[in-house]
């Protein structure tokens, strides 16, 4: 093929591409043509899953019916009651003594159609766990769903619009349902998969958490968890942050790390520009104006980051290999004003090593700023991503490596990220919500307490603050804690692990953060604004 036919098709194919559909209303019922034909795929991912035998936990087994409801398949009526079956309007939310709403789940079904394929890391069912096992977060919580779609100008503050247009024409030629043979989907880059409906999760995400902003700005909820995906904080303004401690110093040949679109930077952006200016709209009742986006999930959050240091106007070196001569170009992308720079602060606690072994290997001890501040924490125990090793262990190993790993992020945290923080006095606290730290999960040793631990602290250090949470990593779909299997021919007491009921791990640890994050007072004194 020549050049000039190749390049031909490539206009034919643009051509053929449909414009995005970024709706700036909802659709005027859940289910849209994109959301059916996600589910309807859907139902073959889930039974191929069989996590009735994964897990060997009858009230565990997850599939969808054809109403498109969410059930599971044992006590099915008294568990009907899903987010799907019966929306919790606002009114009806828990309210705390104070008279001010609690904290709500938002959940983007729009997440369920993004398809990787049953054995990716960063499964459809991580939220199907968080939306419909046994209820998942509604035990702790009032939930329900956010059918928004991010339009383009609120991404557009955050993403160059010719990225948002790749992924676009990337997923238009993808086929209308991929989840029967994953290979019908494609990678954006070595560990980042698309399906035709990608995009429309990610934006589903970001309305969501739009939404959720919407909600705390106006007092209608104290704090919101956004229960999404694909995650996004590993994405930067144009998709793959270069990572400057590894051989590979190209934007092309880095990784997305799963993500799509910055949700937690849409949101923030979107929080500065709607209501950074007192009485921007009528019913708003705070000024949303200094914005805090913390991040605990265990990979540094390198996307926020770079989108958060452009900010300010600035010259950033051009990824070229290292005996090229050095390029620099002018960086500047702001949400508001100038004030960018000074009022949007980020903070990023994850693992980190001196090598840059861990992905994505910045955010190390030196890389923070009056407004960006890393803790990077050491690595306990066996190599991160040995999951032999890891299995390997005993449970009283584990609740070593598990006291080490607390120890010392309450240590570093209080050091290095809190100060800061308290100095900042932030208006609005955006968790990018990451739970691949957990015990059950790959690579680190956080326990419940200590995302509970450090919600708190992060909340207490912005005591005016609202609070917006979204989802990002956390893998461990799996029950946990593991069972003791006793050996034939030996008896043994019952141990405590047996005592505790089994559950998903990401359950676990995101149910302790949201459960954190409604045992919150409504901030006091009054937010300013009126
Ligand atoms: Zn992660």
């Amino acid at each position: 093929m020549t050049r000039s036919t190749r390049q031909n098709d490539d206009e034919r194919m643009r051509a053929n591409v449909p414009p995005i559909d970024f709706d700036q209303d909802p659709p005027p019922t859940p289910k849209t043509p994109a959301f059916a034909d996600a589910v309807d795929s859907l139902t073959p991912a889930l039974d191929r899953i069989n996590l009735d035998k994964k897990r060997g936990a009858d009230d565990l087994r997850v599939s969808f019916d054809d109403d498109d409801e969410p059930r599971s398949t044992t006590s099915r009526d008294s568990k009907r009651s899903s987010l799907i079956d019966t929306p919790v309007g606002i009114k009806q939310l828990k309210h705390s003594p104070t008279g001010a709403a609690s904290t709500l789940v938002l959940y983007s079904k729009a997440g369920l159609g993004h398809d990787t394929g049953a054995k990716h890391q960063e499964s459809v069912m991580r939220l199907a766990i968080l939306g419909v096992v046994t209820g998942g977060l509604r035990e702790t919580v009032e939930a329900r769903e956010s059918t928004f779609r991010a339009p383009l100008g609120d991404v557009i503050r955050v993403h160059d619009v010719d990225y948002v247009r790749s992924l676009q024409e990337k997923c238009a030629k993808l086929p209308a349902t991929s989840l029967d043979t994953a290979s019908q989907g494609a990678c954006l880059d070595t560990d980042t998969r698309l399906c035709a409906n990608s995009l429309d999760a990610a934006l589903g995400g970001c309305g969501a958490a739009c939404e959720a902003i919407d909600l705390v700005a106006t007092h209608q909820a104290a704090n919101v968890f956004v229960a999404c995906r694909p995650p996004g904080h590993h994405v930067g303004p144009r998709g793959a942050v270069a990572c400057f401690r590894h051989f590979w110093k190209s934007p092309d040949m880095c990784s997305c790390g799963f993500c799509l679109l910055n949700t937690a930077a849409v949101a923030g952006a979107y929080a500065r520009y709607r209501y950074g200016r007192p009485r921007a709209v009528p019913e708003q009742a705070r000024v949303l104006r200094k914005v805090a986006i913390i991040d605990f999930d265990v990979h540094h959050g390198n996307g926020t980051e770079a989108i958060v240091k452009g900010l300010k106007p600035h010259r950033e070196r051009k990824p070229l290999p290292d005996s090229w001569p050095e390029e620099h170009h002018d960086v500047h992308k702001p949400w508001l004003d100038e004030s960018d720079g000074d009022e949007v602060f980020f903070g990023s606690v994850h693992l980190w090593d001196a090598k840059g072994a861990f992905y994505p290997g910045g955010g190390g001890p030196n890389d923070s700023s009056a407004t960006i501040v890393n803790v990077p924490l050491s690595a306990v125990g066996p190599k991160p991503g040995d999951v032999r090793a890891r299995q390997a262990l005993s449970a009283s190993q584990r609740a070593k490596l598990c006291q080490e790993a607390g120890d010392n992020l309450r240590r570093d945290v209080s050091a290095q990220l809190l100060p800061a923080l308290q100095r900042f006095d932030a208006d609005l606290v955006i968790f990018s919500a990451g739970f691949d730290g957990y015990e059950a999960d790959l690579y680190h040793w956080f326990r419940e307490e200590d995302y509970a631990w450090l919600t708190h602290a992060v909340l207490d250090a912005s005591p005016r603050a609202a609070c917006v949470s979204i989802l990002e990593g956390g893998y461990s779909t799996w029950d946990w804690p593991p069972k003791v299997v006793s050996r034939a021919g030996t008896r043994r007491k019952a141990s405590e692990d047996d005592e505790v009921a089994q559950r998903p791990g990401l359950l676990r640890a995101c149910g302790a953060h949201v459960a954190a994050l409604n045992a919150r007072a409504p901030p006091s004194p009054p937010p300013r604004g009126f």
